[in-house]
């Protein structure tokens, strides 16, 4: 690693081989439905051009994005992937996302007015629980009243979302798969039968009810198994790792970093590593962090900076300025990181920051 970031204080590895894997334990999990990679936010924080390629060499063929700009970065990626734009096509980003050929998912009638006149394709979002994205109730009314507002409309695929997927046992699962089941049924006269997507990675997991047509897989992909009922199901993707810069001894009584919430009780050895909040390492870790020099832990003391944490390092005599730390990894799963910085994996993963060296290795 100090060969590959000789100059970074922080790294991320991708391990691709992890990557390639959760993608086909999804992939079988849901078959025969399709199963479709989720990307925004840069690939959840990891890179969206080291994840894509990768996933599409998997064998995935979907992909979805947030915004038409990040799609237009995929596109670079992958030139003949298909391509979902989640917010659909916001005033304004008609003629890009034709430019490269992505398809919005549109998400009310004013954007199915927008798209329509494209004769291009795109995805239709009904709401059935978020109360997020999707035509609502009272616009699907509308639409069905009206179905002149379909005119040249061509759906590609109809889609819902989950909000209670990570409780397998919430009653909302059931209820928004009989929902989006009748509003396909529904709105049929209008849109036709276009394949149907509602589960993401914890829907998938919820069976093969939740599949349909095409699955969309997110978090799972880079190794967090949100739901927590199969702890280490997914392999781990990232790891982060921090660089030593300096350490020290300090004699018993010591305080420790910003507000000195921290005062070592026995002489102590203490290293600073070059990683902190600007990089998306929590704050929130201060003095509840942990970080592991090969086999060993070192407990976080005092407070998360901006561009440096302190671990107490008294039992890992061996270690030298120039040394790496990891900080997310096979000891330090990110659902458990995520768990102690009182957060999702999600924000963990989408935070971690562009001065991190993100490296892949491993074949896909
Ligand atoms: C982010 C997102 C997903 C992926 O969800 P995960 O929980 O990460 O698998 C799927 N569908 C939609 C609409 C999303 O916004």
């Amino acid at each position: 690693m100090a060969t590959a970031a000789p100059q970074a204080g922080g790294a991320l590895l991708i391990d691709r081989a992890a990557l390639a894997d959760n993608y086909r334990a999804l992939a079988a999990q849901a078959a025969p439905a399709e199963t479709a990679a989720v990307v925004k936010a840069d690939g959840y924080g990891l890179g969206i051009a080291e994840v894509a390629p990768v996933l599409w060499r998997a064998g995935c063929r979907t992909f979805f994005v947030a915004l038409a700009e990040e799609g237009a970065a995929l596109r670079k990626l992958l030139r003949t992937a298909r391509i979902f734009v989640l917010s659909g096509p916001l005033p304004g980003s008609v003629a890009a996302l034709r430019q490269h050929e992505l398809m919005p998912v549109l998400n009310e009638l004013e954007q199915i007015a927008a798209w329509r006149a494209t004769g291009a394709p795109a995805a239709l979002h009904v709401d059935t629980g978020m109360s997020r994205l999707g035509l609502d109730v009272s616009a699907q009314a509308l639409l069905l009243a009206e179905p002149a507002r379909a005119d040249n409309l061509k759906i590609a695929l109809v889609m819902s979302h989950l909000a209670c997927s990570e409780e397998a046992g919430h009653t909302m699962n059931a209820e928004q798969l009989a929902r989006f089941q009748a509003v396909r049924e529904r709105l049929a006269p209008v849109i036709g039968r276009p394949p149907a997507s509602l589960a993401n990675s914890c829907g998938i997991i919820l069976g093969r009810d939740y599949a349909l047509d095409m699955v969309r897989a997110g978090i799972a992909l880079y190794g967090s198994e949100p739901s927590g009922a199969v702890p280490g199901r997914f392999r781990a993707v990232a790891r982060l790792f921090g660089r030593v810069v300096q350490l020290r001894d300090v004699d018993p009584g010591t305080s420790v970093g910003y507000g000195a919430t921290h005062r070592v009780a026995v002489a102590a050895r203490l290293a600073t590593v070059a990683i902190g909040y600007a990089d998306g390492y929590p704050r929130s870790l201060s003095n509840r962090g942990i970080g592991f020099f090969g086999e060993t832990p070192l407990p976080l003391v005092g407070r998360v900076s901006m561009d440096l944490t302190i671990f107490d390092a008294s039992a890992a005599p061996k270690l030298r300025p120039g040394d790496w730390i990891e900080l997310i990894g096979d000891h330090l799963p990110v659902d458990a990181v995520a768990a102690r910085a009182g957060t999702i994996s999600y924000e963990v993963l989408t935070r971690l920051g562009s001065r991190l060296a993100r490296i892949g290795f491993g074949e896909s």
